[in-house]
């Protein structure tokens, strides 16, 4: 490594670092997934001219229309879809740049992510590659489908707000899973997780969130 890179790996760490103290504090409990967010080299995975922002917490975007989640919404997602039962086989819809992709690759045993934008699964794949991940599936695709012939999976995770919980996507998550998901409602949005058990499906609604809109067909 040459000594540049070793002054911006070293100031980005502490900057994580200060990001991780922030999540704890903004009551993010699960000791895991702020390991994993303090390691996850944010910065690579937006633009070069908002680097310097990534470890804001704020959304940011990404072009194309989409944003990168912000890292509190990021660590509460993947902290609750954490509650569930197992947490090997993940879903994910909305890849987006990426991020949350490697967030989750970094705790689960295999990643499954699907994003209807075809250019931003390509710019999704250089920032997994950059990050070292090699167990994320990446689909071009509507994510309203999900993966029928890989389900069930023990967590979906959609980044993306739909009106109501896809169908279909409730039937891949196994017994003993979850789905957490943005629900938009009279113009506005509310993080949910809903639990598969034995007798059926557990919704619970938590933080008033702002994600942008599931939309279907592939662009
Ligand atoms: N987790 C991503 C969030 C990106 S924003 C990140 O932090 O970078 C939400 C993403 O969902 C966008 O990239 C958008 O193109 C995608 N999306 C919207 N509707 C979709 C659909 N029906 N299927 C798959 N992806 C979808």
């Amino acid at each position: 490594m040459t000594s540049g890179n070793t002054g911006i790996g070293m100031t980005s760490q502490r900057t994580r670092m200060r990001m991780v103290e922030r999540l704890r504090a903004q009551g993010i409990r699960d000791e895991s997934v702020l390991a994993v967010m303090g390691e996850v080299p944010r910065h690579i995975f937006v633009d070069e001219a908002l680097a310097s922002r990534a470890y804001e917490d704020i959304s940011l975007p990404l072009g194309f229309g989409q944003t990168i989640s912000s890292p509190h919404t990021v660590a509460r997602m993947t902290e609750l879809a954490r509650g569930a039962t197992a947490f090997e086989k993940v879903l994910e819809i909305g890849t987006g740049c990426g991020y949350q992709t490697v967030v989750l690759s970094r705790l689960a045993r295999q990643v499954y992510s699907m994003e209807r934008i075809a250019a931003l699964i390509r710019k999704a794949r250089k920032h997994l590659r950059e990050a070292g991940s090699t167990n994320v599936h990446l689909r071009h695709g509507d994510g309203h489908a999900g993966m029928p012939e890989l389900a069930p999976f023990d967590a979906i995770v959609m980044t993306a707000a739909a009106i109501q919980v896809p169908a279909a996507l409730l039937g891949q998550i196994c017994v003993g899973g979850r789905m957490v998901l943005p629900l938009e409602k009279r113009g506005e949005q509310q993080l949910c997780v809903i639990e598969r058990t034995e007798k059926g499906y557990v919704e619970r609604r938590m933080d008033q969130v702002k994600f942008v809109p599931l939309v279907p067909g592939v662009g």
